[in-house]
C-alpha cells in the first residue's frame, strides 16, 4: 500500500473487515468515498457514529432500541398476553414485516450452540424466565429458526417454562427446515404464525 496515503489505507482496511467485502471491493468503496461530495461522505460517517452511540438493547425484550425501552414494549396496543421468542432482532423485524403478530417479543440474542461454545448462560434466558414468572402471558410462541440448534434452544426453553401456567406453541413448519427466518417471505411467515402448533 505504499502508493496510497495513510488515511486512505486505513479506510480500505476498515471496509475490508465488513462481511462480504473483499480487498477489491474495499478499495472500490474507499475511492467512491473520495469521489462523492464531502457532505455525503461525512453523512455516512455520522450515521455510523449515531447508530453505535444511540442504539442499545431494550431492557425488557432485548430488541434494538433508542433508549431503555423499544418501540414494541412501549406500545400500549400490543397484546401483553402473547410472547414470541426469537433468536435475533432481525428475526423480530421479519415477523413484524409479516404484520400479523400483535403480541410482545423476547430476543435471545443467539441460540444454544455447544459446538460454537454458546451455552444458555450467554443468552437472555434468565430474564425471559423472570418475565414469564412475573408476567401476564398466556401463550409463549417459539419462533427460533428451524435448524438443529434453533430447535434445541426451543426445547431447552420449553422445559424451563413447563412449570408455569402458559401454553407453549411453535411456528408451523411451513418454513422449510433449515431455512432462516429473516429470509423467509412474508406470506409463509404469516402462515407459520397463524397455523402455530402446540409445542
Ligand atoms: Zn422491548
Amino acid at each position: 500500500m505504499a502508493q496510497v496515503t495513510q488515511s486512505l489505507a486505513t479506510v480500505i482496511e476498515e471496509f475490508s473487515k465488513l462481511p462480504g467485502i473483499g480487498r477489491k471491493s474495499a478499495e472500490r468503496l474507499a475511492y467512491h468515498i473520495l469521489r462523492v461530495h464531502k457532505s455525503e461522505a461525512l453523512a455516512l460517517a455520522d450515521a455510523i457514529r449515531a447508530v453505535r452511540e444511540s442504539v442499545q438493547y431494550c431492557s425488557t425484550c432485548y430488541n434494538l432500541a433508542e433508549g431503555p425501552t423499544c418501540t414494541i414494549c412501549s406500545d400500549d396496543r400490543r397484546d401483553k398476553t402473547l410472547l414470541c421468542i426469537v433468536e435475533q432482532p432481525r428475526d423480530l423485524m421479519a415477523l413484524e414485516q409479516a404484520g400479523i403478530f400483535k403480541g410482545l417479543y423476547h430476543v435471545l440474542l443467539g441460540r444454544i450452540a455447544p459446538l460454537d461454545g454458546v451455552g444458555p448462560d450467554q443468552l437472555t434466558i434468565d430474564p425471559l424466565v423472570e418475565r414469564v414468572r412475573s408476567g401476564t402471558f398466556r401463550e409463549i410462541i417459539m419462533a427460533t429458526n428451524p435448524t438443529v440448534e434453533g430447535d434445541g434452544t426451543a426445547l431447552y426453553i420449553s422445559n424451563l417454562l413447563a412449570e408455569y401456567p402458559v401454553q407453549i406453541t411453535r411456528l408451523a413448519r411451513g418454513i422449510t427446515t433449515g431455512s432462516i427466518l429473516e429470509y423467509t417471505n412474508k406470506e409463509i411467515l404469516a402462515d407459520a404464525l397463524s397455523l402455530r402448533q402446540k409445542f
